[in-house]
């Protein structure tokens, strides 16, 4: 079989299951099947592929057919200017959560060394995102799970960051280890009972720790707030990722942990998505 052949055949299989992104999924899982840039494809839609390179495409359409994600079957996702190597252990990077890294490096345009502390650091995209920016800031991370830690770890190495980022395996409660200037999070905030209604490549397939917020979908940024309140340095910024609905919440959570509100962001689709304080 050659490639177009192979490609049409795959984009069929993943339109049948309503995937709507099908053709461009098909060419991607392709190129990792063959392990050729996108591009070759398009170049050489003739050339006749290897049964076992059509084997493995294959199965890649198939679990893709089955709900899991692209960036899981890649092991990788871009995010801000950088790639990331991304599995089942960590939540795949959102664009929408680059409206954090926006917002630090416009708040710390004109600092010059600083202590940023991630809670629930995942992937590392958000914390690395910035230190690849800030070439003088110092990262530390906190994650609950061990697994999302050593992928942090190996985007670290990938990034040439590895001397400038400490990794903590701790839940927040436990974690008492320096000062920060800037702090960010972006918790697990979806209520327990919504996670169901997340979209199937979603609920089926991401980490629920790094979504599942309780019951309220507070319980875990009630944690960081608190946290962090003790964590940070006066006038230090508390910068978080939040739901839509959940800013009058969070407001007076922080209000009550002695932050003020300097400013709320919205997402790329209008949605409320940070949060930016100030320890008082
Ligand atoms: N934004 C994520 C989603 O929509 C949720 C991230 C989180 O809970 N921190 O799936």
């Amino acid at each position: 079989m050659n490639i177009q052949s192979a490609l049409k055949k795959g984009q069929l299989i993943l339109r049948s299951k309503n995937i709507k992104t099908a053709e461009l999924d098909s060419q991607i899982l392709m190129s990792k099947a063959i392990n050729k840039e996108k591009l070759f494809l398009i170049l050489n839609y003739d050339e006749k592929i290897s049964k076992k390179s059509l084997n493995d495409f294959n199965t890649l359409i198939d679990k893709r057919a089955n709900g899991e994600p692209i960036a899981y079957l890649t092991n990788k996702k871009y995010f801000w200017n950088y790639e990331f190597i991304v599995n089942k252990d960590v939540l795949i990077p959102r664009p929408d959560t680059e409206v954090l890294v926006e917002k630090v490096l416009e708040l710390a345009k004109n600092k010059n060394r600083l202590n940023v502390l991630d809670i629930g650091i995942g992937s590392g995209c958000i914390l690395l995102s910035i230190l690849m920016e800030k070439k003088n800031f110092y990262g530390t991370g906190v994650d609950i799970s061990s697994k999302s830690l050593n992928i942090c770890k190996i985007n670290s190495h990938k990034l040439g960051l590895i001397n400038r980022v400490k990794l903590f395996k701790s839940d927040i409660d436990n974690f008492n280890h320096g000062k920060y200037d800037l702090i960010i999070s972006n918790p697990p905030y979806i209520k327990k009972y919504d996670l169901k209604c997340l979209e199937k490549d979603i609920v089926d397939f991401e980490p629920k720790r790094a979504l599942d917020g309780g019951i309220s979908g507070l319980s875990e940024i009630r944690k960081v707030i608190d946290k962090s309140s003790e964590l940070i340095k006066k006038k230090g910024f508390l910068i978080l990722e939040i739901g839509f609905d959940q800013k009058r919440n969070v407001k007076k959570i922080l209000n009550d942990k002695g932050f003020y509100i300097k400013e709320i962001v919205k997402d790329l689709a209008s949605n409320v998505r940070c949060i930016i304080s100030v320890k008082i």
